[in-house]
Parts: C-alpha cells; structure tokens; sequence
C-alpha cells in the first residue's frame, strides 16, 4: 500500500520521531503550525475514525495525551488544539487516521478560520433536545 504514514511508522521514510511503542508512533509534522506540531498515528493502517479499531484507538488516545503533556511541560506551550478530520470535505489530506497536536503560544498568530475560532448563534433549545434523542446511542 502506497501511504505515507504507514512507512513513517515502519520506519520505512525517516521522520523527527517523539514516541514509539508498539502500537503507535507520534512525530513532529514536516510543515508544521507551530513549534512541536506533533501527529499521533497507529501503526497499523486505518483509513479514519469509522474504521479504526476501538481498542486500537484507546492506545493512540493514551499517547496522545502524553504527547500533549510532555509538549506543554517542555516547550511551555499556553494550550493545545487536538485536530482529527475524516473524509476529503472535512479536511482529510492522508487518508491513515492521525491527530494533530497542535501547540498553540500567547500572540502566536495562528488563525484557524474553522470551527475552533467560530462563534455560532445560540442554537434553540428544543431542536438541540430533538437532535440529541436521534442520536443517543446509549
Ligand atoms: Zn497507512
């Protein structure tokens, strides 16, 4: 399979490594952010959040949050944008399921023009409540 990621983590293309066990592997974005802009992938291939085995998942969750930690504790980050998209329209550019940990610094002067920065009207009370009794799933 011609994907990048899965020869990043078979070793197969170098990369700037941070953590690797056997499961996942995270390592700094070529082009990133901001300084430590880090991805989180499984090693085994997955094409997104739909496909990704859940137990798969919790282990890359794990390292996520221990990426997220050792990047606030040694690049003093101020916060810390967790990114994940699936599917070409939401934004999926390698189609093998990866985070971003993206560090975020006072005055940094990174825009995201998406979701993140965008203030919505409040939504009406009822038809949240409607939407939430369509999805509940528990
Ligand atoms: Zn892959």
């Amino acid at each position: 399979m011609d994907c990048l990621f899965c020869k990043i983590a078979s070793g197969e293309i170098d990369s700037a490594k941070i953590y690797e066990d056997n499961d996942v592997v995270a390592f700094l974005d070529a082009f990133p952010f901001s300084k430590g802009h880090s991805l989180v992938i499984p090693k085994k291939h997955f094409t997104d959040i739909h496909e990704i085995d859940s137990e798969v998942l919790k282990k890359v969750a794990v390292t996520f949050k221990n990426v997220a930690t050792r990047i606030k504790d040694v690049l003093g980050a101020d916060g810390i944008r967790i990114s994940q998209s699936n599917g070409t329209v939401a934004g999926q550019v390698v189609f093998h399921i990866h985070f971003h940990a993206i560090p975020r610094y006072e005055n940094d002067g990174l825009h995201f023009d998406e979701i993140g920065n965008k203030r919505s009207p409040k939504a009406d009370e009822s038809e949240l409540k409607q939407l939430a009794e369509k999805l509940k799933f528990n």
